[in-house]
């Protein structure tokens, strides 16, 4: 028997991780040690107290069985209470929340409700790559919208040409930003919002690292930018917050109607997140957050050493007010790929190239603050013995 892939999984680029793991792998044989700094998986364990509800709750026999579509009652209304009490912003529980197995689930759903073959959806370049593969498994185009430099990697609404934007259905965006660690501000959402209502596109606002932050500073929700809940949703993950991307909790929240298409897709792919796994959510989001504080403490420590040090190699960098992302220049002569393959194969340094996350993320890579301080003094010192 003949095995042929559907054209749409044919015509996907390999998974970017999945290439970096191979290449890695390859070099790990040669018996390097290797520091990786590629994949934007937490080192840190889950506090304690969120794994201690998750054992109490996995030996109820009641949380054994299909959970509801929509999420718990209980842990959609912690959802909520946490958006009033983080962003001021207050849900109706029952219709404008959901719970996602992961909010990666939710993003790479969500077209398959409100995009048909052929429509095109904004997407922005770099990107997480889910984004434009979700708008292409459900048969739509993705428009690519550059984030810049010089526009502080923040898309420019205005050069979205005018039928373009008058024909997108949808529109990805995601601040705190993965990979160019950007934020943003309430100004920009604002427009956003005037930009989606006047050409009528649904917003999809990927808010998964408005928790981790430094140096005081706090990201804000789109939802509290005026008339945000009327344009779209956002979507969030106990993933990055809490440490715990291997559980696969997330949610969204927003307007009623698309969270409702969301939930309708959902019901016939998959059967709700474990119910243990939501009240650790929820221990998760009511507890104490002093864990979250300690985190970002430590991320800070963290992206000072790698920051201070990559600058003092004479590398260009801005220093993140937010994630866990550097987003840092090629030196001059190094396209993304071959200065990735430099700092693999002769420093046994993983990063991540910034094409890979899309074609205007040309001429960076990406390095995660996953590893210790002794660590990335170690990526330092490398780098330095190498040169490039
Ligand atoms: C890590 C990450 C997520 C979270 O994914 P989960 O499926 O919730 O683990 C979502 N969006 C971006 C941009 C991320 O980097």
């Amino acid at each position: 028997m003949n095995i042929k892939k559907s054209n749409r999984l044919a015509s996907l680029p390999p998974y970017l991780f999945k290439e970096i793991d191979r290449q890695k792998e390859e070099v790990r044989q040669r018996g390097v040690d290797v520091i990786d700094l590629g994949v934007g998986d937490p080192d840190l364990p889950t506090p304690i107290h969120i794994i201690e509800a998750l054992n109490q709750a996995a030996l109820n026999h009641q949380n054994h069985r299909y959970p509801s579509y929509s999420g718990m009652d209980e842990f959609n209304q912690a959802v909520a209470r946490w958006y009033k009490r983080r962003f001021n912003v207050n849900l109706d529980a029952e219709k404008e929340v959901i719970t996602l197995i992961g909010s990666k689930e939710g993003i790479a759903h969500i077209p398959l409700a409100f995009i048909n073959p052929g429509d095109w959806a904004l997407v922005p370049s770099p990107c997480y790559p889910v984004y434009p593969t979700g708008v292409q498994f459900a048969g739509g185009n993705p428009y690519f919208m550059d984030l810049l430099k010089e526009n502080d990697f923040l898309p420019d609404l205005d050069a979205v040409p005018v039928e373009m934007a008058k024909n997108a259905k949808l529109m990805f965006l995601n601040y705190p930003n993965n990979p160019t660690s950007a934020i943003a501000k309430r100004e920009f959402f604002k427009n956003v919002v005037s930009f989606a209502k006047s050409n009528n596109i649904i917003v999809c606002h990927d808010a998964a690292y408005t928790e981790m932050a430094f140096d005081g500073y706090q990201p804000i929700s789109f939802l509290e930018a005026e008339g945000a809940s009327g344009v779209g949703i956002e979507f969030h993950s106990l993933s990055k917050t809490y440490n715990m991307t291997g559980w696969r909790l997330g949610f969204a929240v927003g307007r009623p109607e698309i969270i409702e298409g969301l939930g309708g897709i959902k019901s016939n792919i998959d059967s709700g997140a474990f119910q243990a796994i939501q009240i650790a959510g929820i221990a998760a989001l009511e507890g104490d957050q002093t864990c979250v504080q300690n985190m970002n403490k430590k991320y800070q420590e963290r992206r000072n050493i790698l920051v201070d040090g990559v600058i003092d190699l004479g590398l260009s960098v801005k220093k993140p007010k937010a994630t866990f992302y550097i987003w840092i220049e090629v030196p001059d002569g190094y396209t993304s790929a071959a200065f990735t393959t430099h700092l693999l194969t002769k420093g046994g340094i993983v990063v991540t190239p910034g094409n890979g996350f899309g074609s205007a993320g040309e001429g960076y890579v990406r390095m995660a603050l996953t590893v210790g301080k002794e660590r990335l003094k170690e990526v330092i010192e490398r780098i330095r013995a190498i040169g490039f």
